[in-house]
């Protein structure tokens, strides 16, 4: 069989279009962040979600045995997602302080994770955790296809007197 070639792995790959997060976490130096889109649930019960993080990012390190958060970014927030993956912006990060990690404003949904496991995962480590804190909010999401940032429209809730709508209020388990 031919050897797998990596730019057409990332192409092909890059046919998966994705949200984009931007993963928070308190370093010894201060507060970091790194935009991700390898980032996937893996179980309810315990609440558990997985990030996978190149050995070569700074944040590597970092992550090992600390809580971070996954901030889900609107699709308002794409110099946030620039900013964050090493396209340097001019703007204000609005950091906030979070339960177990710092958080930022704005995004349309957050999970605050305790470190769980990590898994050896080639030039990647998967770096499980366990979500101790959550928030989400109706929005358009920011969007990753085909390395192009892309909106994800909200779709419309057809109104019916049984129609449920979880995103009616924003809902905030730190409240
Ligand atoms: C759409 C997209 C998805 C990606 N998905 C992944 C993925 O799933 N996994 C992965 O490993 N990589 C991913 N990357 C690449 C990753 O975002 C970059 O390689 C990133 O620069 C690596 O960050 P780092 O830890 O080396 O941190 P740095 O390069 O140190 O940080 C990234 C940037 O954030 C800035 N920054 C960090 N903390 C602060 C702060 N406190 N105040 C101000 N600025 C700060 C830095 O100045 C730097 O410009 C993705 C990139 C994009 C564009």
């Amino acid at each position: 069989m031919r050897a797998i070639d990596t730019y057409q792995l990332r192409t092909c790959l890059g046919c998966f279009g994705t949200g984009v997060t931007v993963v928070t976490v308190d370093a010894e130096d201060g507060r970091r962040g790194l935009t991700v889109n390898a980032f996937t649930s893996v179980s309810l019960e315990p609440p558990l979600v997985l990030i996978s993080i190149n050995k070569r990012a700074r944040s590597h390190d970092t992550l090992a045995g600390r809580p971070f958060a996954v901030n889900v970014l609107s699709s308002d927030q794409e110099r946030l997602a620039r900013h964050f993956a090493g396209d340097h912006q001019d703007i204000e990060l609005p950091w906030e302080e979070g339960q177990v990690a710092p958080r930022l404003g704005g995004a349309i949904a957050l999970m605050e994770c305790r470190p769980w496991g990590s898994y050896e995962g080639g030039d990647h480590t998967l770096y499980l955790g366990e979500v101790v804190a959550l928030s989400y909010r109706h929005g358009d999401a920011l969007g990753y296809f085909r390395s192009r940032f892309v909106r994800l429209s909200e779709p419309a809730l057809v109104a019916s007197p049984h129609t449920h709508d979880p995103f009616e209020l924003p809902y905030d388990a730190y409240e």
